[in-house]
């Protein structure tokens, strides 16, 4: 199937009009579903649960590696229309890569055995602990990584036996009803359905009564909302949320050995990720190294179209997010930033392109700083102290990631262990694993995803006691 039709089966005449970041052309037309189709969609996921979590471990598992050969069949045009639509580029680490995450997800899900435990067996008594299926999983995601978030919230709510009505972000719904439709060739009615519309329909679909756990990834601000919206039915909540991910460079760094990481760290999908490298502190005695390290990577990564087989990164997603880091830079060059890269919209490539903009100079408390920019801009601070760099690192409300980078693994270990997030990487920054439970701290969200822990998370436990005579 090309792209093209792919397209075809979930765009609909009459939609809402989705552009191409890239070109601005028209994409095509998302279906606005109302309270309506919220109701069909919760009371048919609800028919369809308990035959769906009869089917016994096995037979879903076998569901979801059908799934996963689903989406490496049509790999390429599920990459092209994300392109097209998100704007990320086909190649780095883009969006062939999304696509086979998915993939790789999905299988790595199947794999994944949450095991009983025996909690107590002590002549008296035998207490295991099992665990359940919840019921109906709502769940919400962004538009940055909008295929991969996708199945990371789908893959394990049905592993364990759940049905799920999924909201995609109204920026990019095309192409998650196109992969939601290919899911679909492997599952009975009812167990996957996507609703695509605006906030309203997400509001509308976490607070149904019938949704018992909601899986959100989106900002923090509207995470508080979804908190709300759940203690009326006390649904339960796995929560990823924005983040402000600060990297430590110790003084014994390599410069040119780490800028690689360092970029990617930092630049991943032009820097519209979760878990990115968004503000880094550099030891005073390398800043200056690091920093022409860092321009020096950042000058040979091509950024264009994203249907172009030579960029790695490509526009910002949308007007409002470009604005957004717009603002950001334009307040850091008021405030004495300098500008080693960028600084200025790369309006010969279109409306929505940024170039990679390094800034130097700037301290804790500027905005550029203190605030998220989810896009293709870095500041870069010097310290003198490392006390400092950590009490730097911690000293903001939010804890996704954090990263330190050192040529001796001991006082990496050391520094990492005293960082306040979720997730602590050494040499490297936001790599996941579907092994390696991924989840926030402080306003970066509660609960984890992927591995046994993140069944867990899409799970009830029971515990069943027997008596021993
Ligand atoms: P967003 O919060 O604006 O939207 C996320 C989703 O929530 C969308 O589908 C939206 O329609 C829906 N929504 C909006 N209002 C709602 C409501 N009241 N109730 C229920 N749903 C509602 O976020 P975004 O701009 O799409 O994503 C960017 C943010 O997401 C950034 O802050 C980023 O850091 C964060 N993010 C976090 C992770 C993570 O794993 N922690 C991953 C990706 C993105």
């Amino acid at each position: 199937m090309s792209e093209n039709d792919l397209l075809a089966r979930v765009s609909v005449p009459g939609g809402r009009e989705i552009f191409e970041p890239a070109t601005g052309d028209l994409l095509g037309h998302a279906p606005q579903d109302t309270k309506e189709d919220l109701e069909r969609a919760v009371a048919a996921a609800r028919a369809a649960q308990p035959a769906w979590a009869a089917l016994g471990h096995e037979e879903r598992s076998a569901r979801l590696v059908r799934m996963a050969d689903r989406i490496d069949a049509e790999a390429e045009s599920l990459a092209r229309l994300l392109a097209r639509e998100q704007g990320k580029p086909l190649n780095g680490p883009n969006a062939r890569f999304e696509v086979g995450a998915c993939s790789a997800w999905l299988r790595a899900t199947a794999a994944t055995v949450l095991e009983d435990q025996v909690v107590v067996d002590d002549g008296k008594q035998v207490s295991t602990l099992t665990y359940r299926p919840i019921g109906l999983v709502a769940a919400i995601g962004p538009w940055n990584w909008p295929l991969m978030i996708g199945i990371w919230q789908i893959a394990p709510s049905l592993r364990m036996g759940n049905t799920v009505v999924v909201k995609p972000s109204e920026y990019t719904p095309l192409s998650v009803l196109a992969l939601i439709s290919i899911l679909n060739e492997e599952l009975p009615e009812g167990v996957l359905t996507a609703l695509s519309g605006d906030r309203e329909v997400g509001a509308a679909l976490v607070a149904h009564p019938d949704v018992r756990k909601i899986m959100f990834t989106g900002s923090t601000a509207t995470g508080r909302k979804v908190v709300e919206a759940s203690g009326a039915n006390l649904a339960r909540l796995t929560l990823e949320l924005g983040g402000n991910d600060a990297g430590i460079v110790l003084p014994d760094a390599d410069p040119e050995a780490i800028a690689q990481d360092l970029f990617w760290g930092a630049f991943i999908n032009t820097g519209q990720t979760c878990a990115a490298l968004k503000r880094l502190y550099v030891h005073e005695s390398i800043h200056d190294r690091v920093v022409e390290a860092l321009a020096g990577v950042a000058a040979k990564m091509p950024l264009g179209p994203s249907l172009s087989e030579e960029s790695v990164l490509g526009p910002v997603q949308n007007a409002m997010q470009f604005k957004i880091v717009s603002d950001l830079i334009e307040d850091a060059r008021a405030r004495g930033g300098t500008m080693v890269t960028g600084g200025a919209p790369a309006t010969e490539l279109g409306p929505l392109f940024y170039p990679i903009t390094l800034v130097t100079g700037l301290h804790d408390g500027d905005r550029l700083v203190d605030e998220e920019q989810f896009g293709p801009a870095l500041p870069i601070i010097s310290y003198a102290d490392v006390e400092d760099a950590i009490a730097s690192a911690n000293r903001l409300d939010v804890g996704l990631g954090a990263s330190v980078w050192s040529s001796d693994p001991d006082q990496a270990q050391a520094v990492a262990n005293r960082l306040e997030a979720g997730s602590v990487w050494i040499n490297g920054h936001g790599g996941v694993h579907p092994m390696v439970p991924f989840g926030g701290v402080k306003a970066s969200g509660y609960g984890l995803e992927f591995g046994v822990e993140g069944l867990k998370a899409v799970a009830v436990p029971k515990v069943v006691t027997r008596k021993v005579n």
